[in-house]
């Protein structure tokens, strides 16, 4: 499996939250010679099993959306307004380009429209931007002319970049949060290829994580872990300006593993399970700072009786904004830290 070529068929696919079809079209197809069962429930999570000795159930996780955006008002002269799909900082916003999905799943381009500076006094080119102020430009002349080109209030937007490798271990695109746990989770299920496990290995990937977890708090209403590892793609912040505490990971030191963000404290029988086959295998991992956002494992964990719970990410510069960058060497790491941790996390589900 060419990891950084999924990567990019992933990054490049169109999957703000709650509208990941197309992702998960590419995740089933690519998931489904590797498991024994996929199926797809309401909400639209993919749960591919593959069944071992054991009933006794490792999940692992990655989340399919992406943050994005709704349309919320097309004005009479034809501008859209936007109402977020998830965490955005609206100060990284204009002049970006986005992708509208139409109503008969056309594909409209726009950019976040901005104020000249020629035009703009001093006191007001110093003032952030708000979410609420921007409007997205796609070259409509009115309303019924922005109908006609497909739009209209409801229609989901994502940013409009195709994924580009930079040089041979950096590349940038879109949706890396959390398209490379998706590529974490495929990469692991093809590297245990052909090896007998002692338990049920079961990797969901969920929908709507950016809206409050809403795939990951199904996926365990219909299946009881006893273990499970949350892939994603996380907070690397090792940029000028940045230091101590706020510095939660950086690129280039291999998969972060987490202790606890603001979700979730991980289980302390995973991280040294990860913690001691990292070391055993020569895997370079780092521990991430405890802070940051949060991850599906803070829904899996107090379900049923309690699940063990873990989080391995690939450190990515400039999440939740319209471009990121990471490393294919810590991708790669990270997949071989996860299909390490798979072979023995039968022990943590006795
Ligand atoms: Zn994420």
């Amino acid at each position: 499996m060419n990891t950084v070529e999924l990567l990019e068929r992933l990054s490049n696919a169109f999957g703000p939250s709650s509208f990941e079809d197309d992702v998960r079209d590419i995740v089933t197809e690519v998931v489904e010679p590797l498991v024994d069962e996929v199926r797809v429930d309401r909400i639209g999570n993919v749960i591919a099993t593959r069944r071992g000795r054991r009933d006794n159930v490792v999940l692992l996780d990655a989340h399919m959306d992406e943050v994005g955006f709704i349309v919320s008002y097309v004005e009479e002269s034809g501008f859209l307004r936007l109402h977020p799909l998830g965490g955005w900082d609206a100060r990284v916003l204009p002049a970006h380009v986005l992708n509208v999905r139409g109503r008969d799943g056309q594909r409209v381009r726009g950019v976040i429209g901005t104020l000249p500076p020629h035009i703009t006094a001093e006191a007001e080119r110093s003032k952030a931007f708000a979410l609420d102020d921007l409007f997205l430009d796609i070259g409509a002349t009115a309303k019924d002319d922005a109908f006609d080109m497909g739009i209209e209030v409801g229609c989901p937007a994502a940013p409009g970049y195709p994924f580009e490798r930079l040089n041979d271990d950096l590349v940038m695109g879109k949706a890396f949060d959390d398209r490379a746990g998706c590529t974490i989770a495929l990469g692991t299920l093809d590297a245990l290829q052909g090896e007998d496990l002692d338990y049920t290995l079961v990797v969901a990937f969920t929908p709507s994580e950016e809206l409050g977890l809403r795939g990951a708090w199904t996926v365990v209403n219909e299946l009881t872990a006893d273990v499970a590892i949350a892939l994603e793609g996380t907070t690397a912040v090792d940029v000028p300006g940045v230091s101590g505490a706020r510095k939660l990971a950086s690129m280039g030191r291999g998969p972060c593993v987490t202790i606890a963000d603001r979700s979730a404290i991980a289980s302390r029988r995973v991280v040294t399970l990860l913690e001691e086959v990292a070391a055993k295998q020569d895997i370079p991992y780092q521990r991430k700072l405890p802070g940051g956002g949060g991850t599906d494992a803070a829904a899996i964990q107090p379900a049923g009786e309690g699940v063990l719970v873990g989080v391995v990410s690939v450190p990515c510069r400039y999440i939740h904004a319209p471009l990121s960058m990471l490393r294919p060497s810590d991708l790669d790491s990270s997949i071989k830290l996860t299909t390490a941790f798979a072979r023995e996390a039968g022990a943590l589900a006795p």
